[in-house]
């Protein structure tokens, strides 16, 4: 195992091994210094050993060590972590927490007898908890209870020792959490891709998206063609329309198996169905996530039957449902990073002004190369020249719909929810916008 990596996973960083002397003043340094010599090692020779010969030797190292009589009597904001007196699956947590300015009071691996556990100083904030949730390993669960962290991992407690080598991470460089949390956001795309669901046979796939809805949504309704339509108050500002299609072009082969390359997902037999799953998944999950967010307005959603056979069901969508709709934005484009405004350049969903506000939310979340462009058919279409509300198309990951050869990226669907977000965080779409979104291509 790789030694900085191997460090992480029990509380050391690399530069606890630069302070090697006889007479090391830090606990962290004494305590790798002793386990090294346990092991009879130089820390040139770490790489080769080990997790095994390294866990035995630094159980060794902290019984020889000082002491302080348990985590209780440090004050995490003035001294340094007392490692020793730290469960050994936990100390890298702990350390890394402390390091991102998450505080901990005690902690407790539990022993075969209950939960692993952490007590910190304060209690989390929701950015700190949404971190913690991105960088749990899939087979943990955790939990917050008060000021108690509750990590369950079942009987493999190594979990814990991955957890504090992803909390590393993340303290070194932040732009690593955002593929964890795509890694997340992965599950729920699975679990949409695995529901049939072709044109006119949408029952289950929207039962459950209505048992996903029902939490998030202040009103929650299914409506006379069989659109699935939600609405969230998040304040008095603009109301946003969110839109994606539940149908697919084709049913999904039940005996396919879907395969993962990296970040690609494919089906092994028939289509894969992220068109347009991908798009319902983002928009699941923004629901989930909205209230997190500064967004000020009120959140609509619409999830549409009969798309691909010809924009039935948006055409269906309630006047009343949409009548106060001031802005709309679609998640149905192949590809990544397209922001279409217009029907091959013909029909036009928005103004120009509207599309470049997600280019401005992309270059604001660090992501450059959102660009306005032309694209084909989808209920943007509709929901611009229908009902008058200015609409784009934003990229949801996937590739070669309708063939075999489909695929989705899940990062890229992954970014395409956080450019969503940024739009909401900034604050870009304002009621007043409406007119101008028109206007200009008037
Ligand atoms: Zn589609």
């Amino acid at each position: 195992m790789e030694t900085t990596k191997l460090l992480a996973r029990y509380g050391f960083k690399a530069s606890d091994l630069n302070e090697f002397s006889s007479d090391c003043k830090f606990h962290a340094c004494e305590l790798l210094q002793r386990t090294l010599y346990n092991i009879g090692i130089t820390p040139y020779q770490l790489e080769n050993v080990s997790e095994e010969r390294f866990a035995a030797g630094l159980q060794e190292a902290s019984r020889q060590v000082e002491r302080f009589g348990g985590e209780y009597l440090i004050n995490p904001l003035m001294g340094e972590l007392p490692l020793a007196d730290i469960d050994l699956h936990m100390r890298g947590i702990c350390r890394w927490l402390n390091e991102l300015g998450i505080y901990t009071l005690y902690s407790c691996e539990g022993h075969g007898r209950r939960v692993p556990r952490i007590g910190t100083l304060m209690r989390l904030t929701s950015k700190q908890d949404e971190l913690l949730r991105a960088l749990a390993p899939n087979e943990m669960t955790i939990r917050f209870r008060g000021k108690e962290i509750h990590l369950d991992c079942g009987s493999s407690i190594e979990h814990l020792l991955q957890f504090a080598e992803r909390i590393y991470e993340v303290s070194v460089d932040p732009k690593g959490l955002m593929l964890y949390e795509a890694e997340r956001f992965k599950n729920l795309l699975i679990e949409l891709l695995s529901i049939p669901g072709e044109s006119n046979n949408e029952g289950e796939i929207r039962q459950q998206i209505l048992g996903k809805m029902r939490r998030p949504s202040d009103d929650l309704f299914m409506d006379r063609d069989g659109n699935v339509c939600a609405t969230i108050y998040c304040g008095e500002g603009p109301t946003v329309l969110l839109s994606a299609h539940m149908d697919m072009y084709q049913e999904l082969d039940m005996d396919r198996k879907i395969i993962q390359n990296g970040t690609i997902l494919y089906s092994t037999k028939g289509i894969l169905g992220a068109d347009d799953r991908a798009g319902v998944a983002v928009l699941v999950e923004l629901a989930n996530k909205i209230h997190r967010t500064t967004f000020n307005g009120t959140l609509k959603l619409a999830f549409t039957v009969k798309e691909e056979i010809g924009l039935i069901g948006s055409q269906k969508l309630e006047p009343c449902f949409l009548s106060d709709v001031d802005a709309a934005i679609v998640v149905d484009r192949r590809g990544a990073r397209d922001i279409v405004t217009s029907y091959s350049g013909v029909v036009p969903f928005c103004s120009q002004e509207y599309g470049m506000i997600f280019e401005k939310a992309g270059k604001l979340a660090g992501m450059e190369d959102w660009k306005v462009t032309a694209g084909g058919s989808s209920d943007a279409k509709i929901l611009a020249q229908k009902f008058g509300i200015p609409s784009v198309n934003l990229s949801a990951g996937y590739k070669n719909e309708h063939t075999e050869r489909e695929q989705v990226d899940y990062v890229c669907t992954y970014q395409t929810l956080k450019l969503i977000e940024s739009v909401f965080h900034h604050q870009l779409i304002e009621v007043r916008n409406k007119e101008d979104f028109w206007n200009m291509i008037k």
